[in-house]
């Protein structure tokens, strides 16, 4: 169950329900299935090209580089490293914040990701998106989709997000980052999260979230933190996105939640 609570002056929450009644099948897996799989980083770019260059560059085939959004800041740069600041409360209307917002979903769009913090596009502030779709869903069987608990749900912006683990559950699943391209490790994250915040517009705001929502959060606030998938993975996991399909080293632990 996923919802969010939007309060308007602090009154009376209007509870917004996620979950998509969707009939979409899931579709076959693509060949290079391995390429695109559970992912808080990116499910390939599916427009314009094909192959190594589309998955290189989001610029291919956006032509106006001028309003082209900004590029994703990879590890080792100090800001993905470093706690982000607090947004303001009377600066979440700005235009500097609002463009910030726009260039984020942008980006996290084009990549495609799930979820972005504003320190992977360089700016050191508390402000993360996170989005998942039907299509983005595609790349991953029913099998894991329903082990992850993996459902969509409509784009989420929160600024200064405060996250709070419910339950004593965890999930073990494979994940990766935007700025750590090409990999992917098993990390440990709660099942269940309570996250409050503030939306786009400064109402505050609170989401349930449970299974891969909840995953998502849990990577896009640590980044606010100046915390990677990659300080808190079971370090053996580790491996490149084309050998996510190979067999654990011996003492790592299965996926699926306990
Ligand atoms: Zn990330």
């Amino acid at each position: 169950m996923k919802s969010v609570h939007r309060f308007s002056h602090r009154i009376l929450p209007i509870t917004f329900n996620f979950k998509t009644m969707s009939t979409t099948p899931i579709l076959t897996r693509p060949v290079k299935e391995a390429m695109f799989r559970p992912i808080i980083a990116a499910p390939p770019r599916r427009n314009h090209s094909s192959g190594s260059a589309a998955q290189a560059g989001w610029f291919v085939g956006m032509g106006d580089k001028k309003n082209a959004p900004p590029d994703i800041v990879k590890a080792g740069d100090p800001v993905l490293h470093e706690p982000a600041q607090e947004v303001q409360a009377d600066e979440i209307g700005s235009e500097r914040i609002q463009k910030i917002i726009d260039d984020m979903v942008k980006v996290m769009r084009n990549a495609p990701g799930v979820g972005l913090a504003a320190p992977q596009i360089g700016i050191p502030l508390r402000i993360i998106v996170l989005e998942d779709t039907i299509e983005y869903m595609r790349y991953t069987t029913k099998e894991e989709i329903k082990a992850q608990d993996r459902q969509p749900f409509d784009l989420l912006v929160m600024i200064n997000p405060k996250l709070k683990k419910k339950g004593n559950q965890s999930a073990f699943f494979f994940e990766g980052c935007l700025s750590v391209d090409g990999f992917r490790a098993i990390v440990e994250r709660h099942l269940e999260v309570e996250v409050t915040g503030f939306d786009r517009y400064g109402q505050a705001i609170k989401v349930d979230a449970s299974g891969w929502q909840a995953r998502i959060f849990q990577h896009e606030c640590d980044h606010l933190d100046g915390t990677l998938y990659v300080d808190k993975m079971v370090p053996r996991t580790f491996r490149t996105v084309k050998n996510l399909d190979l067999p654990l080293a011996a003492g790592c632990p299965k996926l699926g939640v306990r």
